[in-house]
């Protein structure tokens, strides 16, 4: 038979971490144990019932059937304008400073097709969602870590980025609320990273995904709200955990127009828009009553608070996160992320992530999602009180 060989860009992509945890989970599954999967980022919750009926009425109609326009409905682009007036104060031109995705994972994958030349430099935080890092070395580029710390709250030190490398960098990844950590970023550090890129000519590329999934009250900020940020920013939003839509995909991506526009430029290259009956739907989730959103943050709130308070009671020390659904939690003594990560996989059947699989600073973390239910959260915490560590 003929040699398949893959390409280079293949080869060369960073180790999968995880490989041994999947071969553990299918040895428990197999023994027939019930696992708690706390290891995905993907809502439990169903999507409001209203958003689920803007996609049968827009489905059943024959001029959604056709390919969409590229950049996104009219209608869905100032939708998302009137959402960012309303929820940040924020103006945007809704028919050049706005792009509709396929899900944001699939616009962060596609931004550096347009800015990044073979050798050229993007900043991205480790640990990190991966998909910033991959799509840096898929357009030919090289990440630049920029260590997300406890010490810095989880914030890049942007001061230390050293001169040199600020120089040759064309692209700075951000995301909070963030995921694996948590963490939230004031707009004073918005500002700071405003700042820096105006400095050294570098597109700052927001990550928002969490924006919306907060709690006591606390609202997080738009990059786009920052000092500047409309001169070198780029920042992407998701109707995927806010709603929880993930399956459906359909998100955004807002800022300065030439940025905006290159990345449409690619993407015109690639796909051809998303389906025009789930832009309808997003438009009915964007303009619709937020209460299903209050619902949801209001069932994440009441799980973290069970599993927070649960953990430091097993004597673990994690942190009570104003956003995201994601609880990042030390590693206890005498355990590395994978060692513990495998001793609640083999032990007690509950499926958490290593920290260090999003990136080395990671080390000594793993993630819990908290996309199950309370009664699962309890049953978790008991079977961790009855393995101990
Ligand atoms: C879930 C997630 C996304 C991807 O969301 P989609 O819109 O579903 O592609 C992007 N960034 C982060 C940090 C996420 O956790």
């Amino acid at each position: 038979m003929m040699p398949i060989e893959k390409s280079d860009r293949l080869k060369n992509l960073p180790p999968y971490l995880f490989k041994e945890l999947d071969r553990q989970k299918e040895e428990v599954r197999a023994r027939g144990v019930d696992i708690i999967d706390l290891g995905v980022g993907d809502p439990d919750l169903p999507t409001p019932p209203h958003i689920i009926e803007a996609l049968q009425r827009a489905a059943a109609d024959p001029s959604n059937h056709r390919y969409p326009s590229y950049s996104g409905m009219a209608r869905f682009n100032s939708a998302v304008a009137a959402w960012y007036r309303h929820r940040f104060g924020v103006e945007l031109d809704s028919s050049s400073e706005v792009v509709t995705l396929i899900g944001s994972k699939e616009g962060l994958a596609h931004l550096p097709l347009a800015f990044i030349n073979s050798g050229d430099l993007a900043l991205v935080p480790s640990p990190a969602y991966p998909v910033y890092d991959i799509a840096v070395q898929f357009a030919g580029g090289r990440s630049v870590f920029m260590d997300l710390r406890r010490e810095n709250d989880f914030l890049p030190d942007i001061d230390g980025i050293p001169e040199e490398t600020a120089r040759r960098a064309r692209l700075l990844f951000i995301n909070y609320p963030n995921n694996p950590t948590s963490a939230t970023a004031s707009l004073e550090f918005f500002n700071e990273v405003a700042a820096f890129a105006r400095r050294h000519n570098i597109i700052v590329c927001h990550d928002a995904a969490y924006t919306e999934l907060s709690f006591d009250g606390y609202r997080p900020p738009s990059f786009m709200q920052a000092e500047g940020a409309m001169e070198v920013g780029i920042e992407f939003h998701s109707l995927s955990k806010t709603y929880n839509m993930t399956g459906w995909r359909i998100g955004f991506a807002v800022g300065r127009r030439e940025i905006v526009q290159a990345l449409g430029q690619v993407k015109s290259n690639i796909d051809s828009g998303a389906f025009q009956a789930v832009q309808i739907a997003g438009i009915e989730a964007l303009e619709a009553d937020q209460a299903c959103v209050r619902e949801a943050t209001e069932t994440y709130r009441r799980r973290r608070d069970v599993l927070v308070d649960g953990l430091r009671s097993l004597g673990l020390e994690v942190a009570r996160p104003k956003a995201t659904f994601y609880l990042w939690i030390e590693t206890p003594q005498g355990y590395n992320s994978a060692q513990f990560a495998a001793h609640l996989l083999t032990r007690a059947g509950i499926v958490a992530t290593p920290g260090n699989g999003f990136g080395a600073p990671g080390e000594g973390y793993v993630r819990m999602a908290l996309t199950v239910d309370e009664d699962r959260l309890r049953e978790a915490l008991d079977r961790m009180r009855d393995i101990g560590f």
